[in-house]
């Protein structure tokens, strides 16, 4: 059920695209476009400014996690302290869907699903957020949306060969929304972002182990009955097992390597005292004594 926020989100950002494209296109890469296929040009800005669109209509159409939830809480407590790293400034939210996943985008939001959240513990989480801080810190996510982008606008230089600029179709602008949550990246920059996931962990003192074991979980789960919440995570990262491979090969390297223990999992709101923890105040007492 929780499937369809996801795939409505992605609807709604397509819609609410139309404008914003339009301003884009207007200047900078429309111009290129209607020069021809060779003069196309998309600064990085471009590349921010439609990512940064894209997430708040995401943002706006999926069921976002407020600050007193629990997974906000966590999130907050585990990565929070990271929102600012290698140079770029990352921005966090938790989707509260069921769905094992977390993306990355090119103007630093990083989204982690309560599914995902369900199964990591807080390392685990770290290491899975240390891969997407990967892609957006090696400019992959910007490269995805770029890519799209000028598959897309490629297309319309052909039909604007009548001399009519175009903007781009729901369905063009959908293949971007589904870049924005879904981006396949190569295998070099996969295992690149998984190089910087584990770097992230030993440079910040984590135990780099739960780097392999985060992707046993995936591995696991992709063979297992719950295969089906996996798709999206699965699709965009195959092959778990030989990159948890590689991350215990690293780990063995460098003298680390240890079999991980999953530790407690708790997404739940730290429950508020309604009343003070110790005892009642004296008077009282002494009130009831009568
Ligand atoms: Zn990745």
């Amino acid at each position: 059920m929780k499937k369809r926020f996801i795939v409505l989100g992605i609807l709604l950002a397509v819609f609410g695209f139309n404008k914003m494209n339009a301003q884009i296109l207007s200047d900078k890469a429309m111009g290129a476009v209607g020069k021809g296929v060779s003069g196309f040009t998309f600064s990085d800005a471009d590349a921010v400014a439609l990512a940064k669109q894209s997430i708040a209509e995401l943002d706006a159409n999926n069921p976002v996690a407020g600050p007193a939830d629990g997974y906000a809480i966590r999130l907050e407590r585990v990565f929070g302290k990271h929102a600012s790293t290698d140079g770029v400034t990352l921005n966090y939210k938790v989707y509260l869907v069921k769905d094992i996943n977390a993306f990355a985008c090119a103007d630093g939001s990083v989204r982690v699903f309560a599914g995902l959240m369900d199964i990591m513990d807080d390392n685990q989480l770290l290491a899975v957020i240390g891969h997407e801080i990967g892609h957006v810190v090696n400019h992959d996510t910007r490269d995805a949306i770029k890519a799209a982008y000028k598959k897309e606008a490629l297309l319309d230089a052909a039909s604007s060969q009548s001399g009519k600029m175009e903007t781009l179709t729901q369905s063009q602008l959908g293949q971007l929304g589904s870049a924005m949550i879904d981006s396949k990246h190569s295998r070099k920059q996969e295992s690149e972002a998984d190089a910087f996931s584990y770097d992230f962990m030993k440079k910040n003192g984590y135990d780099v182990n739960a780097v392999e074991s985060a992707f046993r979980i995936l591995q696991n789960l992709s063979e297992g009955a719950d295969a089906s919440f996996m798709t999206k995570m699965m699709s965009s990262h195959p092959d778990s097992g030989k990159r948890a491979d590689a991350a215990k090969k690293k780990a063995t390297k460098d003298g680390l390597y240890n079999a991980y223990v999953q530790q407690k999992i708790d997404n739940t709101a730290p429950v508020k005292a309604k009343t003070p923890a110790k005892a009642a105040p004296a008077k009282k007492t002494a009130t009831k004594k009568k």
